[in-house]
């Protein structure tokens, strides 16, 4: 079978043939016959050793396809008893049930497991043409729903994560600015839009994303660098996707009393010297600052999945609307360096349905 395994020394993806698919070993193993699995920035920054993750596995943490074969008594996250033809979402962050945090918050909540692990970053992920999981990290998904569609699922289930956290205090008439202009902050446009959220305004360096954003959701679009953005307004919600120190500094000078920033981009692991901002002012300000990891593995996942359901049966979830490319194993080089070159804003990998 066809897979994509990381590649460190050439920080890419090396298309590899095996000879073996992979099979049911024990109790709580299923088979999935891989119908799409997509790459995002987080595998980008791997490869380029900029997070931790394990060498010459199959990459992947996102995608969805067919239970092909599994254990009688496999049971998916939901408790329900999967079947073969079943077709899955993968939630890949595994906890590991003993440490302290796994014990504190019951085992759900895989972003807090102090050795948490992910199918595709440190063990074989979703981009081969089988793949094994446990059980209780796959997810049933309606058989309508648009199998290319599906693979947004994963990023959004963390985008929604982050939702939930700011939800409750965002009221219809705050003005929001979402920073950035990737696929995480295209998704957060798109879920703030769909919740009724108007007065919505998104950064990027360059005008030239304006219309997409504008397609998404967004009221209107500011760019520039963020070192010479001046702005009139001041944000009650601010949610930086870029991962930038000196933006996440611009959302705190520009923040609204009561206002809130949430740090979701990927920030430098080394980034405490460059991210700075005015205690009293955020004091006066009675001002927040939340960040959003990943979800938790408990119901917040099967939420987002539901609410995804919804979007996606509106047609607010489709692939074409947030500059995805969809390749086969095949062309993936073609793909890859339309994703690395920015082209594209996800690589999708796709087999026949
Ligand atoms: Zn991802
Ligand atoms: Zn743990």
């Amino acid at each position: 079978m066809k897979a994509l395994i990381t590649d460190h020394v050439n920080k890419k993806l090396s298309l590899v043939e095996r000879e073996q698919i992979p099979s049911v070993e024990e109790h709580d193993d299923v088979i999935v016959r891989m119908i799409c699995a997509g790459v995002c920035g987080t595998d980008i920054s791997i490869l380029h050793g900029k997070q931790p993750g394990t060498d010459g596995i199959v990459n992947g943490h996102e995608g969805f396809g067919e239970v092909v074969s599994l254990h009688r008594s496999a049971n998916s996250g939901e408790n329900h008893s999967l079947s073969i033809g079943d077709r899955v979402v993968i939630q890949p962050n595994q906890s590991c049930g003993r440490c302290e945090s796994c014990v504190k918050y019951k085992n759900v909540n895989c972003n807090f497991c102090l050795e948490h692990f992910t199918y595709g970053i440190h063990v074989d992920g979703t981009m081969a043409e089988y793949a094994k999981f446990k059980a209780k990290y796959l997810r049933r998904i309606p058989k309508e729903f648009k199998s290319q569609n599906a693979v947004l699922i994963e990023p959004f289930a963390a985008v929604y994560h982050g939702f939930k956290k700011i939800q409750a205090s965002t009221l219809p008439s705050h003005e929001i600015l979402i920073m950035g202009a990737g696929m995480a902050a295209l998704l957060w446009i798109r879920l703030m839009s769909y919740k009724g959220f108007k007065n919505i305004t998104c950064y990027c360096r360059t005008e030239s994303k304006a219309e997409l954003t504008t397609n998404l959701g967004s009221r209107e679009t500011i760019s520039g660098a963020i070192n010479e953005l001046k702005t009139d307004r001041k944000f009650d919600l601010v949610v930086d996707c870029t991962g930038e120190p000196k933006c996440i500094n611009w959302a705190c000078d520009n923040l609204a009393q009561n206002g809130t920033v949430v740090i979701y981009g990927v920030c430098p692991e080394k980034s405490r010297n460059l991210s700075f901002f005015d205690p009293y002012k955020l004091w006066t300000l009675e001002g927040k600052i939340v960040a959003s990891f990943i979800y938790d593995d408990g119901k917040e996942f099967d939420e987002a999945i539901e609410t995804a359901w919804e979007m996606e049966k509106e047609g607010l979830l489709n692939l074409n609307d947030f500059k995805v490319g969809v390749y086969s194993f095949g062309d993936y080089e073609q793909g890859w360096d339309e994703f690395v070159n920015k082209k594209i804003f996800k690589l999708v990998i796709a087999s026949d349905e």
